[in-house]
């Protein structure tokens, strides 16, 4: 108590003494958690209950606004939003009927530069895209928590041998399977490319983290050699199969971009081994674990920042 008090008559003081309330920080802005900066965001949107996905599945174009990527990952939206262009030199944008070819003006630039560097590997045209985000972001009527504002992409781990795929070409060929065993290992399917591809993309700056299926975390951590820092935000996930999900870093400036905790340190190597071992051999069931959660429902307007109405809004 004592200490408490001692604490509070501190803090009076500082708050008195010169320089007014420069002297005293605001608002812990760096501490605050992506969770509390969701909710100050849409502190004013509380009674807007509207399914989300319905309002920006329906919409087709983007907005004329500023770029800007709105809230979190997986609770945000996307103004100003640029489009992958479906065909370039060196890439492909895959299912356009889905009209999830839209980003970041940093994501779009990243997609290009990276597939530049893929078709320098062997074997690759450069790239196959997938799933963007939606024109103005939010969430989407199929698949994806994520991938809401801009700053999301998933690549196809098939290797393009060309790069003149039709409309409905792009509907109808799949991916490549890369992994066996429930994802505790990679198959024959996987190369070197493969692996310099993912390191080259983990290697720039502009990358947050990359999700891909833990036995291909384990086969890269094997095969590292030189510098292991890029492994690090190689994050071991189910699924990422047939894909793998490049998330990139806040864009310098936007203030509207809730950052998420940055990756564990260390090459992450150990944890992606002890994930394929409880593949391999399951732990038994903990009797005492507790239930799991329900299922949540979708995502309403008043879980995104209030300044999601104005991009669903604007022209
Ligand atoms: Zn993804």
């Amino acid at each position: 108590m004592i200490h408490r008090a001692a604490t509070a008559a501190l803090v009076l003081l500082l708050a008195a003494c010169g320089g007014g309330s420069s002297t005293i920080p605001a608002a812990p802005a760096l501490q605050e958690s992506p969770d509390q900066a969701l909710a100050r965001m849409s502190a004013s949107n509380a009674n807007d209950t509207r399914v989300a996905r319905s309002l920006f599945g329906a919409v087709s174009g983007p907005t004329s606004q500023a770029p800007e990527a709105v809230g979190f990952y997986s609770r945000g939206c996307l103004a100003g939003a640029q489009e992958l262009p479906e065909t370039g030199a060196t890439w492909q944008a895959m299912r356009l009927s889905r009209n999830r070819n839209w980003g970041t003006p940093e994501l779009i630039s990243f997609l290009q530069d990276l597939s530049r560097f893929a078709a320098t590997q062997p074997g690759w045209a450069g790239l196959y895209v997938g799933d963007l985000g939606q024109p103005r972001g939010g969430p989407a009527l199929t698949g994806h928590a994520s991938h809401q504002v801009g700053l999301d992409a998933d690549i196809w781990l098939r290797a393009p041998d060309r790069l003149n795929l039709s409309r409905a070409e792009r509907e109808s060929i799949s991916s490549t399977l890369m992994a066996r065993t429930s994802g505790a290992y990679t198959n024959a399917s996987w190369t070197p490319q493969h692996e310099a591809i993912l390191r080259h993309a983990a290697q720039d700056p502009r990358v947050e983290r990359i999700f891909i299926f833990p036995g291909a975390k384990v086969a890269m951590c094997a095969n590292a050699t030189g510098d292991r820092s890029w492994l690090s935000k190689i994050r071991p996930l189910g699924g990422h199969d047939t894909h793998f999900h490049v998330r990139l870093s806040c864009p310098a400036g936007d203030t509207s971009c809730v950052t998420q905790d940055p990756v564990p340190p260390g090459d992450g190597c150990a944890e992606a081994q002890r994930w394929v071992d409880n593949i391999i051999n399951p732990p038994p069931r903990d009797p005492n674990a507790p239930p799991p959660a329900p299922p949540r429902g979708p995502v309403l307007m008043n879980e995104l920042p209030a300044q999601c109405l104005a991009v669903l809004g604007s022209n």
